[in-house]
């Protein structure tokens, strides 16, 4: 990897280069790289990583190897009926078919030609999953994902420039060539390129942008990348490609407020519920933390997650994430309601009878207000940990339209020639608009999976 020279030293031409150095950056350089091809990287930020790295790093893949091993029945088919049953119909179908159709064959080539650290999680299924098929790092932190990929691409001698955004892309005729990045040393350079690759992420970070598609999470607070601030998906508009999916996105119901990172959503797996401020639950935590944050957001700005001792010490084994935010003093114990009422500041005879309707449904004895029925481990008992938790706005899903090559296309379908986009930037796979389409996984997927498709087809291509 190049480490930010003061004059860096760059080529006359690059095959592809690369706009942004997240997952989709960083696997379409590994792609083409893979196939002889010169690739540069180029990052805006200090590091590389974007919302990759604060990602929990999970990646779907259907029918892997390691499903195999741990007989777990998958296959394309059924990961694409999943994702569509919970996005419903959306204007990207064709991508959700990509994905689960190459889905085995990425993940495998990630952990056997560039050993990339992922493990199948079996011990529970993910939202919009119906078997285990998430392959993530071994402590379920992007962080060791990105890492892992930014040495692959130093071993494939690919340079990753960072501190150097792009500002434009040079075009011709109606064709990309180029892009002009301002480099590290202040100076703008024309950096000409057969391909160029938007995997610069989505808007999340854009105000202006949120308002323009989805003013209802304008003030929710952001707990994504700072550098997904949407330009990618406005130069390839201004060039005539098409939008798609683009009102959709991703939020989380349960930031751990004092921690500023998120509550793993194991914990509502497993049988967790969320309270608002007065006591009371707020609906049916098990749709999802994406499509539960929405319902949060409309009705309270924070509120408490509780969990049993069962749930705090599994997760607590599994997840290191979570052990940095009982680190943290973000979970406490409470021994009984009472102390769990005086922590969250509520009426202790509300929460009681929250719990005990909570507990009945959980058991199995009565319906679930709200329709919950999978209620993980069942009925919570005391002791109790209970954490501050807030929803969140994490990034967009929609973006520019692409064909399974991932090159952008215009309302009519027509590529423009040289421009590839990929994961933010592109059309997601999580429904038309709104947070509930988002299934675990949507994300890296077609940041992966894009970025995947985008390298090979640079690879393949003789010119
Ligand atoms: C807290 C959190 C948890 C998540 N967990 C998961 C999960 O477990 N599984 C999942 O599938 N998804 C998850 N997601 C979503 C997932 O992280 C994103 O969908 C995915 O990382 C997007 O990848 P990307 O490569 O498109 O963008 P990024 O990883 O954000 O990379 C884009 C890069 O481009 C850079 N950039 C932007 N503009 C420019 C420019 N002009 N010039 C140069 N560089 C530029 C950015 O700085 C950034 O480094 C999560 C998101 C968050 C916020």
């Amino acid at each position: 990897m190049t480490a930010n020279p003061t004059t860096p030293t760059l080529n006359d031409s690059y095959d592809l280069v690369v706009v942004g150095a997240g997952a989709c950056g960083m696997v379409a350089a590994l792609a083409a790289s893979d196939a002889g091809k010169s690739v540069l990287v180029l990052e805006k930020l200090e590091t590389p990583g974007g919302n990759s790295t604060l990602s929990t790093g999970s990646v779907p893949g259907a029918n892997t190897r390691f499903q195999r091993e741990a007989g777990i029945e998958d296959s394309p088919e059924k990961m694409i009926h999943d994702l569509l049953q919970t996005s419903g119909s959306h204007e990207a179908e064709n991508l959700v078919r990509l994905m689960a159709e190459a889905s085995a064959e990425i993940v495998e080539w990630l952990v056997d030609r560039h050993d990339i650290g992922l493990y199948l999680i079996t011990d529970y299924k993910h939202v919009g999953h119906s078997v285990p098929r998430l392959h993530a790092p071994a402590d379920r932190n992007g962080a060791n994902l990105t890492a892992d990929l930014q040495r692959a691409c130093e071993r494939a001698g690919v340079s990753i420039l960072t501190r150097t955004p792009v500002v434009g892309l040079l075009h011709e005729d109606g064709a990309v060539t180029g892009v002009t990045a301002e480099l590290s040393n202040g100076q703008r350079q024309d950096i000409p390129a057969r391909a160029v690759l938007l995997a610069s992420n989505g808007f999340g970070a854009n105000r202006a942008m949120l308002e323009r598609w989805i003013p209802e999470m304008v003030g929710t607070v952001y707990h994504g990348a700072p550098g997904s601030t949407g330009e990618g998906i406005e130069w390839a508009e201004q060039l005539g490609a098409a939008l798609a999916n683009v009102r959709a996105y991703q939020a989380y119901a349960a930031v751990a407020t004092d921690a500023g990172d998120i509550l793993s959503w194991t914990t509502v797996e497993l049988g967790a519920i969320i309270v608002g401020p007065e006591g009371t639950r707020l609906g049916d935590e098990s749709v999802g933390y994406s499509a539960f944050a929405e319902v949060v957001a409309r009705q309270t700005p924070y509120s408490f997650t509780i969990m049993d001792k069962r749930i705090f010490d599994y997760v607590a084994r599994n997840e290191p994430r979570f052990v940095k935010i009982i680190n943290l003093d973000c979970v406490q114990e409470a021994p009984d309601t009472a102390a769990l009422a005086a922590y969250i500041g509520c009426d202790e005879v509300t929460l009681s009878a929250t719990l005990d309707t909570a507990s009945a449904a959980a058991a199995g004895t009565a319906a679930d207000q709200f329709g919950r029925t999978d209620f993980g481990q069942g009925a919570l008992e005391p002791p109790y940990f209970v954490c501050k938790t807030h929803p969140a706005m994490f990034h967009t899903q929609g973006g520019v339209a692409i064909d399974t090559h991932a090159r952008v296309v215009t309302p009519e379908g027509r590529p423009i020639r040289g421009l590839y986009a990929g994961g933010g930037v592109a059309a997601g796979i999580s429904g038309q608009a709104g947070a509930d389409g988002y299934a675990s996984g949507n994300g890296l997927s077609t940041a992966i999976g894009l970025g995947y498709a985008a390298g090979r087809h640079v690879g393949s291509r003789e010119e």
